[in-house]
Protein backbone atom coordinates (compact mmCIF):
# COMPACT_ATOMS: atom_id res chain seq x y z
CA UNK A 1 0.00 0.00 0.00
CA UNK A 2 1.33 3.61 -0.52
CA UNK A 3 2.50 5.69 2.31
CA UNK A 4 1.03 8.47 3.72
CA UNK A 5 2.49 11.87 3.65
CA UNK A 6 1.67 14.48 5.53
CA UNK A 7 3.25 17.80 3.99
CA UNK A 8 2.71 21.12 5.93
CA UNK A 9 3.15 24.62 4.36
CA UNK A 10 2.16 23.51 0.33
CA UNK A 11 0.73 26.83 -0.79
CA UNK A 12 4.07 27.99 -2.33
CA UNK A 13 7.59 26.99 -2.51
CA UNK A 14 9.29 23.74 -1.63
CA UNK A 15 6.33 22.01 0.39
CA UNK A 16 4.29 22.60 -3.11
CA UNK A 17 7.29 21.06 -4.94
CA UNK A 18 7.89 18.53 -2.83
CA UNK A 19 3.92 17.49 -2.69
CA UNK A 20 3.54 17.20 -6.67
CA UNK A 21 6.61 15.73 -6.74
CA UNK A 22 5.69 12.68 -3.84
CA UNK A 23 2.31 12.12 -5.43
CA UNK A 24 4.01 12.09 -9.42
CA UNK A 25 5.57 9.53 -8.25
CA UNK A 26 5.79 6.77 -10.81
CA UNK A 27 6.04 3.54 -8.48
CA UNK A 28 2.96 5.02 -7.07
CA UNK A 29 5.21 4.98 -3.71
CA UNK A 30 2.85 7.66 -1.52
CA UNK A 31 -0.65 9.47 -0.77
CA UNK A 32 0.53 13.03 -0.05
CA UNK A 33 -1.80 15.17 1.82
CA UNK A 34 -0.56 18.51 0.97
CA UNK A 35 -1.83 20.83 4.02
CA UNK A 36 -2.13 24.62 4.30
CA UNK A 37 -2.98 27.46 6.45
CA UNK A 38 -5.42 29.25 4.05
CA UNK A 39 -6.97 26.91 2.01
CA UNK A 40 -8.11 30.40 -0.41
CA UNK A 41 -4.22 30.02 -1.45
CA UNK A 42 -4.75 26.32 -2.88
CA UNK A 43 -4.66 27.48 -6.68
CA UNK A 44 -0.71 27.16 -7.50
CA UNK A 45 -1.27 23.74 -5.91
CA UNK A 46 -4.09 22.32 -7.86
CA UNK A 47 -2.66 23.74 -10.88
CA UNK A 48 0.59 21.87 -10.78
CA UNK A 49 -0.50 18.95 -9.04
CA UNK A 50 -3.11 18.38 -11.73
CA UNK A 51 -4.15 14.98 -12.69
CA UNK A 52 -3.19 13.59 -9.46
CA UNK A 53 -5.39 15.79 -7.43
CA UNK A 54 -7.75 13.91 -5.49
CA UNK A 55 -6.23 10.76 -6.75
CA UNK A 56 -2.48 10.68 -5.01
CA UNK A 57 -2.38 14.24 -3.84
CA UNK A 58 -5.21 15.30 -1.22
CA UNK A 59 -5.45 19.37 -0.10
CA UNK A 60 -6.40 20.00 3.86
CA UNK A 61 -6.44 22.51 5.80
CA UNK A 62 -3.60 22.56 8.86
CA UNK A 63 -2.72 25.69 10.38
CA UNK A 64 0.54 24.65 12.43
CA UNK A 65 -0.05 27.64 15.51
CA UNK A 66 -3.25 26.15 15.73
CA UNK A 67 -3.91 22.72 17.72
CA UNK A 68 -7.13 21.95 16.86
CA UNK A 69 -6.46 22.61 13.19
CA UNK A 70 -3.62 20.20 13.79
CA UNK A 71 -5.73 17.46 15.79
CA UNK A 72 -8.83 17.44 12.86
CA UNK A 73 -6.36 17.20 9.88
CA UNK A 74 -4.62 14.42 11.90
CA UNK A 75 -8.09 12.77 12.63
CA UNK A 76 -9.85 12.97 9.29
CA UNK A 77 -6.92 10.44 8.37
CA UNK A 78 -8.19 6.86 8.50
CA UNK A 79 -6.46 5.38 12.06
CA UNK A 80 -4.50 8.63 12.21
CA UNK A 81 -2.30 6.51 9.92
CA UNK A 82 1.12 8.88 8.87
CA UNK A 83 4.02 7.12 7.75
CA UNK A 84 5.35 10.42 6.66
CA UNK A 85 5.34 13.51 8.45
CA UNK A 86 6.95 16.55 6.30
CA UNK A 87 7.63 19.63 8.51
CA UNK A 88 8.16 22.70 6.09
CA UNK A 89 5.94 25.26 6.87
CA UNK A 90 7.88 28.15 8.10
CA UNK A 91 8.81 31.96 8.21
CA UNK A 92 11.42 34.22 7.88
CA UNK A 93 12.59 37.48 9.76
CA UNK A 94 15.49 39.52 9.08
CA UNK A 95 16.97 42.84 9.96
CA UNK A 96 18.40 44.02 13.03
CA UNK A 97 17.08 43.19 16.89
CA UNK A 98 16.20 46.81 17.94
CA UNK A 99 13.52 47.28 15.27
CA UNK A 100 11.90 43.89 15.90
CA UNK A 101 9.17 43.43 18.80
CA UNK A 102 8.98 40.40 20.85
CA UNK A 103 5.56 39.83 19.73
CA UNK A 104 7.25 39.65 16.55
CA UNK A 105 9.68 37.20 17.17
CA UNK A 106 7.81 35.29 19.09
CA UNK A 107 5.46 34.34 15.73
CA UNK A 108 8.44 33.19 14.17
CA UNK A 109 9.01 30.80 16.93
CA UNK A 110 5.55 29.89 17.11
CA UNK A 111 5.88 29.00 13.69
CA UNK A 112 9.42 27.29 13.04
CA UNK A 113 9.94 25.57 16.30
CA UNK A 114 6.49 25.04 18.23
CA UNK A 115 4.78 24.64 15.17
CA UNK A 116 7.39 21.44 14.30
CA UNK A 117 6.61 20.53 18.26
CA UNK A 118 3.08 20.85 17.66
CA UNK A 119 3.29 18.35 15.09
CA UNK A 120 5.50 15.84 16.47
CA UNK A 121 3.45 15.63 19.67
CA UNK A 122 0.47 15.04 17.71
CA UNK A 123 1.81 11.66 15.54
CA UNK A 124 4.40 10.44 17.93
CA UNK A 125 2.10 8.58 19.72
CA UNK A 126 0.74 6.80 16.96
CA UNK A 127 3.92 6.24 15.51
CA UNK A 128 5.35 4.07 18.71
CA UNK A 129 2.32 1.92 18.52
CA UNK A 130 3.20 1.16 15.10
CA UNK A 131 6.78 0.81 15.52
CA UNK A 132 7.62 2.82 12.54
CA UNK A 133 7.06 6.31 10.43
CA UNK A 134 9.64 8.99 9.58
CA UNK A 135 9.59 12.56 10.69
CA UNK A 136 11.31 15.35 8.22
CA UNK A 137 11.67 18.74 8.85
CA UNK A 138 12.87 21.57 7.08
CA UNK A 139 15.54 23.23 9.14
CA UNK A 140 18.51 25.11 7.37
CA UNK A 141 22.34 26.00 7.35
CA UNK A 142 21.04 28.74 9.63
CA UNK A 143 19.92 25.87 12.10
CA UNK A 144 23.56 25.11 11.97
CA UNK A 145 25.54 28.11 11.54
CA UNK A 146 24.23 31.70 12.87
CA UNK A 147 24.69 34.28 10.09
CA UNK A 148 24.20 38.13 10.35
CA UNK A 149 20.64 39.87 11.10
CA UNK A 150 19.15 36.91 10.94
CA UNK A 151 18.91 36.61 14.50
CA UNK A 152 15.98 35.16 15.74
CA UNK A 153 15.23 32.89 12.37
CA UNK A 154 18.65 31.20 13.42
CA UNK A 155 17.42 30.77 16.82
CA UNK A 156 14.30 28.98 15.85
CA UNK A 157 16.15 26.60 13.68
CA UNK A 158 19.06 25.67 16.27
CA UNK A 159 15.69 25.48 18.44
CA UNK A 160 14.80 22.69 15.75
CA UNK A 161 17.76 21.06 15.67
CA UNK A 162 18.37 20.88 19.27
CA UNK A 163 14.93 19.40 19.59
CA UNK A 164 15.20 16.61 16.53
CA UNK A 165 18.58 15.78 18.02
CA UNK A 166 17.66 14.91 21.49
CA UNK A 167 14.47 12.84 20.44
CA UNK A 168 16.19 11.09 17.84
CA UNK A 169 17.62 8.89 19.94
CA UNK A 170 14.44 7.78 22.08
CA UNK A 171 12.72 7.46 18.29
CA UNK A 172 15.00 4.97 16.90
CA UNK A 173 13.91 2.85 19.51
CA UNK A 174 10.92 2.32 18.13
CA UNK A 175 11.79 1.96 14.58
CA UNK A 176 10.70 5.97 14.15
CA UNK A 177 13.59 7.94 11.98
CA UNK A 178 13.60 11.63 11.94
CA UNK A 179 15.86 13.55 9.38
CA UNK A 180 16.68 17.03 9.36
CA UNK A 181 16.97 19.26 6.13
CA UNK A 182 19.23 22.24 5.59
CA UNK A 183 19.01 23.71 2.79
CA UNK A 184 20.85 26.94 1.58
CA UNK A 185 19.34 30.05 0.13
CA UNK A 186 16.61 28.58 -2.44
CA UNK A 187 14.53 30.63 -4.34
CA UNK A 188 10.84 31.09 -3.29
CA UNK A 189 8.30 33.48 -1.96
CA UNK A 190 9.93 33.35 1.32
CA UNK A 191 12.52 35.25 0.18
CA UNK A 192 10.47 38.02 -1.53
CA UNK A 193 8.00 37.61 1.51
CA UNK A 194 11.69 38.66 4.05
CA UNK A 195 12.71 41.37 1.74
CA UNK A 196 9.14 43.45 1.46
CA UNK A 197 8.94 43.06 5.26
CA UNK A 198 12.75 44.60 5.33
CA UNK A 199 11.62 47.12 2.70
CA UNK A 200 8.84 48.73 4.40
CA UNK A 201 10.32 47.94 7.69
CA UNK A 202 11.43 51.11 10.02
CA UNK A 203 15.07 51.35 11.03
CA UNK A 204 14.75 54.97 13.31
CA UNK A 205 14.71 52.56 16.57
CA UNK A 206 18.52 51.31 15.75
CA UNK A 207 21.10 53.42 15.40
CA UNK A 208 22.48 54.59 11.28
CA UNK A 209 25.65 52.54 11.50
CA UNK A 210 23.65 49.41 12.19
CA UNK A 211 20.97 50.80 10.07
CA UNK A 212 23.06 51.26 7.44
CA UNK A 213 25.00 48.15 7.69
CA UNK A 214 21.22 46.36 7.29
CA UNK A 215 20.46 48.02 4.14
CA UNK A 216 23.36 48.59 2.45
CA UNK A 217 26.09 45.55 3.78
CA UNK A 218 23.37 42.79 3.90
CA UNK A 219 20.66 43.11 1.71
CA UNK A 220 22.40 44.11 -1.04
CA UNK A 221 24.77 40.73 -0.43
CA UNK A 222 21.80 38.66 0.86
CA UNK A 223 20.10 38.93 -2.61
CA UNK A 224 23.59 38.75 -4.58
CA UNK A 225 23.88 35.40 -2.87
CA UNK A 226 20.50 34.16 -3.85
CA UNK A 227 20.53 35.08 -7.06
CA UNK A 228 24.34 33.37 -7.82
CA UNK A 229 23.42 29.80 -5.34
CA UNK A 230 20.03 30.07 -4.54
CA UNK A 231 18.56 26.46 -5.67
CA UNK A 232 14.96 26.20 -6.59
CA UNK A 233 12.23 24.25 -4.62
CA UNK A 234 12.60 21.68 -7.70
CA UNK A 235 16.13 20.91 -6.53
CA UNK A 236 15.13 20.33 -2.53
CA UNK A 237 12.53 18.15 -3.93
CA UNK A 238 14.13 16.21 -6.88
CA UNK A 239 15.72 12.56 -6.43
CA UNK A 240 18.79 13.50 -5.66
CA UNK A 241 17.19 15.93 -2.75
CA UNK A 242 14.63 15.76 -0.63
CA UNK A 243 13.00 13.10 -2.16
CA UNK A 244 15.89 10.71 -2.87
CA UNK A 245 18.17 10.84 -0.81
CA UNK A 246 15.79 11.41 2.44
CA UNK A 247 12.51 10.11 1.80
CA UNK A 248 13.06 6.92 0.30
CA UNK A 249 16.17 5.70 2.02
CA UNK A 250 15.89 1.94 3.95
CA UNK A 251 17.69 4.19 6.37
CA UNK A 252 16.99 7.84 6.33
CA UNK A 253 20.07 9.86 7.54
CA UNK A 254 19.43 11.86 10.19
CA UNK A 255 20.67 15.31 8.73
CA UNK A 256 20.82 16.16 4.74
CA UNK A 257 22.42 19.53 3.07
CA UNK A 258 21.37 20.05 0.47
CA UNK A 259 23.32 22.37 -1.17
CA UNK A 260 27.20 21.52 -0.76
CA UNK A 261 28.71 24.68 -1.27
CA UNK A 262 27.85 25.54 2.48
CA UNK A 263 29.28 22.31 4.12
CA UNK A 264 32.56 24.34 4.72
CA UNK A 265 30.64 26.75 6.45
CA UNK A 266 28.78 24.52 8.96
CA UNK A 267 32.30 23.12 9.64
CA UNK A 268 33.81 26.13 11.23
CA UNK A 269 32.30 25.85 14.45
CA UNK A 270 33.67 22.31 14.56
CA UNK A 271 37.09 22.64 13.67
CA UNK A 272 37.87 25.48 16.62
CA UNK A 273 35.64 24.53 19.76
CA UNK A 274 36.65 28.12 21.16
CA UNK A 275 34.99 29.16 18.36
CA UNK A 276 37.59 32.39 16.99
CA UNK A 277 37.95 30.71 13.18
CA UNK A 278 34.17 31.03 12.85
CA UNK A 279 33.60 34.55 14.54
CA UNK A 280 36.90 35.85 12.74
CA UNK A 281 35.77 34.17 9.10
CA UNK A 282 32.09 35.88 9.39
CA UNK A 283 34.40 39.02 10.66
CA UNK A 284 36.74 38.99 7.86
CA UNK A 285 34.25 38.07 5.27
CA UNK A 286 31.54 40.85 6.14
CA UNK A 287 33.90 43.87 7.33
CA UNK A 288 36.96 43.15 5.19
CA UNK A 289 36.08 44.21 1.90
CA UNK A 290 34.77 40.93 0.67
CA UNK A 291 31.64 42.38 -0.52
CA UNK A 292 30.13 41.89 -4.03
CA UNK A 293 30.34 44.98 -6.53
CA UNK A 294 27.84 43.40 -9.27
CA UNK A 295 25.27 41.37 -8.25
CA UNK A 296 25.79 37.91 -9.20
CA UNK A 297 29.93 38.22 -9.26
CA UNK A 298 32.10 37.88 -6.75
CA UNK A 299 29.03 37.54 -3.74
CA UNK A 300 31.30 36.69 -0.63
CA UNK A 301 30.03 33.28 0.07
CA UNK A 302 31.75 32.61 -3.23
CA UNK A 303 35.10 34.24 -1.79
CA UNK A 304 34.21 32.10 1.27
CA UNK A 305 33.57 28.60 -0.14
CA UNK A 306 34.96 28.75 -3.65
CA UNK A 307 38.42 30.09 -3.14
CA UNK A 308 40.87 29.62 -0.09
CA UNK A 309 39.54 30.53 2.70
CA UNK A 310 42.94 30.19 4.25
CA UNK A 311 43.93 32.87 2.27
CA UNK A 312 41.57 34.82 5.12
CA UNK A 313 43.92 34.32 7.72
CA UNK A 314 47.89 34.29 8.74
CA UNK A 315 48.53 30.61 7.47
CA UNK A 316 49.61 29.14 10.70
CA UNK A 317 46.58 29.99 12.23
CA UNK A 318 43.43 28.54 10.51
CA UNK A 319 45.15 26.61 7.48
CA UNK A 320 46.45 23.33 9.72
CA UNK A 321 42.89 22.87 11.40
CA UNK A 322 40.95 23.48 8.20
CA UNK A 323 43.07 20.74 6.10
CA UNK A 324 42.70 18.68 9.27
CA UNK A 325 38.82 19.34 8.67
CA UNK A 326 38.65 18.82 4.81
CA UNK A 327 37.33 22.70 4.69
CA UNK A 328 40.89 23.13 2.32
CA UNK A 329 39.29 20.23 0.14
CA UNK A 330 39.26 22.15 -3.90
CA UNK A 331 40.66 25.39 -2.12
P1 LIG B 1 7.54 29.70 1.33
O1 LIG B 1 7.25 31.00 2.01
O2 LIG B 1 7.26 29.59 -0.12
O3 LIG B 1 6.82 28.49 2.07
C1 LIG B 1 6.54 28.46 3.43
C2 LIG B 1 5.11 27.99 3.59
O4 LIG B 1 4.77 27.87 4.98
C3 LIG B 1 4.12 28.98 2.96
O5 LIG B 1 3.28 28.30 2.08
C4 LIG B 1 3.38 29.54 4.16
O6 LIG B 1 2.05 29.88 3.88
C5 LIG B 1 3.46 28.37 5.12
N1 LIG B 1 3.16 28.73 6.52
C6 LIG B 1 3.61 29.79 7.22
N2 LIG B 1 3.04 29.79 8.45
C7 LIG B 1 2.24 28.71 8.52
C8 LIG B 1 1.39 28.16 9.51
N3 LIG B 1 1.23 28.75 10.70
N4 LIG B 1 0.72 27.00 9.24
C9 LIG B 1 0.85 26.40 8.04
N5 LIG B 1 1.62 26.89 7.04
C10 LIG B 1 2.30 28.02 7.28
O7 LIG B 1 9.08 29.41 1.60
P2 LIG B 1 9.96 28.07 1.46
O8 LIG B 1 11.32 28.54 1.13
O9 LIG B 1 9.31 27.06 0.60
O10 LIG B 1 9.98 27.57 2.98
C11 LIG B 1 9.75 26.24 3.37
C12 LIG B 1 10.69 25.87 4.51
O11 LIG B 1 12.03 25.89 4.04
C13 LIG B 1 10.63 26.80 5.71
O12 LIG B 1 10.62 26.04 6.90
C14 LIG B 1 11.92 27.59 5.60
O13 LIG B 1 12.38 28.02 6.87
C15 LIG B 1 12.84 26.56 4.99
N6 LIG B 1 14.01 27.10 4.31
C16 LIG B 1 13.89 28.03 3.32
C17 LIG B 1 15.02 28.53 2.71
C18 LIG B 1 14.94 29.57 1.63
O14 LIG B 1 15.96 30.19 1.33
N7 LIG B 1 13.81 29.79 1.00
C19 LIG B 1 16.28 28.09 3.10
C20 LIG B 1 16.39 27.14 4.11
C21 LIG B 1 15.24 26.66 4.71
Amino acid sequence: APKTVLITGCSSGIGLALAVKMARDKQKRFKVIATMRNLGKRGCLEAAAGVTLNKTLEIRQLDVCDERSIISCINSIPNRHVDILINNAGVGMIGPIECQTIEEMKGVMETNFFGVVRMIKEVLPDMKRRRSGHIVVISSVMGLQGIMFNDIYTASKFAVEGFCESLVIQALKFNIFISLIEPGPVVTEFETKVYEDAENADYSTTDPETADMFTNLYLKNSKAIFSSLGQTPNDIAEVKGLAGVVISAAKPPFRHQTNPVYTPMTALKHADPTGALMTDTFYKMVFNGHVPTEPDTNPIWLHFIGCPLHKLYPKEQGEGEMKKHGLLAGG
